[in-house]
C-alpha cells in the first residue's frame, strides 16, 4: 500500500492533506521559510500518531511536527521537497485531568496553551507558563522548544513547569511517562531529554504539568529609565523589596516602542520620551492594597536613588491588560515593519549593559543608521537584540547581505561573555550552522550520539537542531 493510502486508512481521508492551500501549516509565523509538504496529517489520538509514525518509518519518510506554527526558528515547517510530512498535533486538544490536590494539569500535546491556562483558572489556580503567541502556540511545541515567555523569573521555563511526558518514539512506540510526581530518581531522565528536542527525538503527545495558587492580586507597574544599568539597578532592587512576587520584569527600549506606536496607534503610549521603559508584575498571596503599596514603596525608593525617572503604577486590571497588550505587540509590530535580523540571546545580567553599548556601537559601525529592537525578559538576562535596516533601506535586500556579519558581530560578542545564542527560541534551521561553529565539539558529539541512538533512520525532523 501507498504511505498516502496507508495513512488515510489510519486517520482518516479528511486528516491527510495533499492539496489545496496548505499555506497555514507550510509556512512560518515569520514568513521567512516556507516549505512543500508530502501530505499534511492530523492524528486525533495517541494511538494515531504512533501508527502514522510506523508508516512513515517503514517508508524512510521524514516526519515534522507541528503544534501551532507560532515558532520563530524554522523548525516547524517542512522543507521545499515535497518528501517529508507534516504531522500536525493541532485535533489532539483535550485536557486530560486537573489533579487540584497535586496541583498538576495533564492535557495532550495540541492544547493550546491559553486552553490550558483556563483549564487551571476554572479550578481556581494558576498555570503561569505565559507568552504573546498563547492564543495559537500548544503544549506540545511550548515543550519542544523549552519556551519561556514573561514568568522565566520567578516560576522557570516550560522544563521547570513538567513534571511527565507522553511520547511517540521515532519507532511508533509510546512510552508513557506521564507521572505526577515532583521526585522520581529512577534512572536517566528522559523527560529533559525530550523538553528541548525540536521534534527530532520523537512526538510529544501528552504532558503533565505543574500548577500553582492563584494569586490574590497581581499588580503591574511601568518604570522609565535612562540607561540599562539603570535598569539592572531597577531589577536587584525589585527582587530585593519584593522578593518572591516580582513575577516579570521586561525591558523595551525606545525604538521597540515606536514601532508599537507606529504600527498599532490605538494602543497607550507608556512613559513617552523613555530612553528605556520596564514593566514589572507583581504576583502576591496578600490583598491588592499590601501588594499595591509595596509597589509604590519600591518605585518611590527607585526615584530617589535615581535608577528611574518616572513610573505609572496600573490603577485596575484593564490598565494592567494594556500595559501587557504594549509589550507584547512587540513582536508583531516589528513583523509588520518587515523582515528583520532576530537574536534571542541570554547573557549574565550583570554583563547586559556594557553589551548592549558596545554592541549597539559596533553595529552602528558597520550598518550606519542600523535600527536596533531591543527587548526582552531583563529578570532571565535574555534579550531579543533584533536588528532592522537603516530606515528607507528595503528589508529583504538588507537581510541578503548582511545577515551573516550582522550576525558574527552579535553572537562574538555574546558568546565572549559567556552567553548563549539561544535562550527560548530554540536552534530550528536557523541556528544549526551556528550551532556547529560555537557549541563545544564534545556536547556536539554527544548530542550526535544521543540522536543516532534514538532515531538511526533520522526521519524525526531531520536538519533541524543538528546538521545532516
Ligand atoms: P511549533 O511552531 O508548531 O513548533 C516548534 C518546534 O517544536 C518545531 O521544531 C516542531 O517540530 C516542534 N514541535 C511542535 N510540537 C511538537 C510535538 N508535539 N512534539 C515534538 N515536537 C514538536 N517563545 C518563547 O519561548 N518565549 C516567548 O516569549 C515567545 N514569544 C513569542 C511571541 C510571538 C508573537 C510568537 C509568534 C512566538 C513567540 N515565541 C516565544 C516562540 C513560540 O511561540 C514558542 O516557541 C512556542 O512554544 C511554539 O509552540 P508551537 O505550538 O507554535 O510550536
Ligand atoms: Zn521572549
Amino acid at each position: 500500500m501507498s504511505l498516502i493510502a496507508n495513512l488515510r486508512d489510519t486517520v482518516g481521508a479528511s486528516n491527510v492533506l495533499t492539496e489545496g492551500d496548505l499555506t497555514a501549516w507550510e509556512q512560518d509565523w515569520r514568513r521567512r521559510w516556507r516549505g512543500k509538504a508530502l501530505a499534511v496529517v492530523r492524528p486525533g489520538s495517541t494511538a494515531e500518531v504512533a501508527a502514522v509514525v510506523r508508516a512513515c518509518a517503514a517508508h524512510g519518510t521524514a516526519i515534522v511536527p507541528q503544534g501551532g506554527n507560532t515558532g520563530l526558528v524554522g523548525g516547524g515547517v517542512p522543507d521545499g521537497s515535497g518528501t517529508q510530512v507534516l504531522l500536525s498535533l493541532q485535533r489532539m486538544n483535550r485536557v486530560r485531568a486537573v489533579d487540584a490536590a497535586n496541583l498538576t494539569i495533564t492535557a495532550e500535546a495540541g492544547c493550546v496553551l491559553q486552553a490550558v491556562q483556563q483549564a487551571a483558572r476554572d479550578q481556581g489556580l494558576w498555570f503561569p507558563l505565559s507568552l504573546a503567541a498563547e492564543g495559537s502556540c500548544t503544549l506540545g511545541g511550548n515543550l519542544a522548544t523549552n519556551a519561556g515567555g514573561t514568568q522565566v523569573l520567578r516560576f522557570g521555563n516550560a522544563r521547570n513547569l513538567c513534571l511527565g511526558l507522553e511520547v511517540v518514539t521515532p519507532q511508533g512506540e509510546v512510552w508513557d511517562g506521564l507521572t505526577g510526581l515532583r521526585k522520581d530518581n529512577t534512572g536517566y531522565d528522559l523527560r529533559d531529554l525530550y523538553v528541548g528536542s525540536e521534534g527530532t527525538l520523537g512526538v510529544i503527545t501528552g504532558a503533565t504539568m505543574t500548577l500553582h495558587p492563584q494569586p490574590a492580586a497581581v499588580t503591574t507597574a511601568m518604570a522609565a529609565c535612562a540607561s540599562v544599568a539603570d535598569c539592572v539597578a531597577l531589577l536587584n532592587l525589585a527582587r530585593a523589596r519584593l522578593g518572591p512576587t516580582l513575577t516579570g520584569f521586561e525591558m523595551m527600549g525606545a525604538f521597540a516602542l515606536e514601532l508599537v506606536a507606529r504600527h498599532f496607534p490605538a494602543l497607550p503610549r507608556p512613559l513617552p520620551g523613555a530612553a528605556w521603559t520596564v514593566l514589572l508584575e507583581q504576583s502576591a498571596l496578600d490583598p491588592e492594597a499590601t501588594a499595591r503599596e509595596r509597589f509604590e514603596a519600591l518605585l518611590g525608593e527607585a526615584l530617589e536613588a535615581g535608577a528611574i525617572t518616572d513610573a505609572s503604577v496600573a490603577g485596575s486590571l484593564a490598565q494592567s491588560h494594556a500595559m501587557w497588550h504594549v509589550r507584547e505587540s512587540i513582536p508583531l509590530a516589528q513583523s509588520e515593519e518587515g523582515l528583520n535580523i532576530k537574536h534571542d540571546i541570554a547573557l549574565p545580567v550583570s554583563a547586559i549593559p556594557e553589551f548592549v553599548a558596545s554592541t549597539d556601537a559596533a553595529l552602528a559601525r558597520h550598518v550606519p543608521g542600523v535600527r536596533l529592537v531591543n527587548f526582552g525578559h531583563l529578570g532571565d538576562g535574555n534579550l531579543h537584540y533584533n536588528v532592522q535596516a537603516p530606515a528607507g533601506v528595503d528589508a529583504a535586500c538588507f537581510l541578503a547581505e548582511e545577515e551573516d556579519a550582522v550576525n558574527r558581530i552579535v553572537y562574538d560578542a555574546v558568546c565572549a561573555r559567556g552567553g548563549s545564542i539561544s535562550a527560548e527560541h530554540g536552534v530550528g534551521v536557523l541556528k544549526v550552522d551556528e550551532l556547529v561553529a560555537r557549541k563545544p565539539a564534545v556536547a556536539l558529539g554527544l548530542m550526535g550520539r544521543i540522536k543516532a541512538a534514538l532515531d538511526p533512520q533520522r526521519v524525526m525532523n531531520p536538519g533541524r537542531v543538528l546538521a545532516g
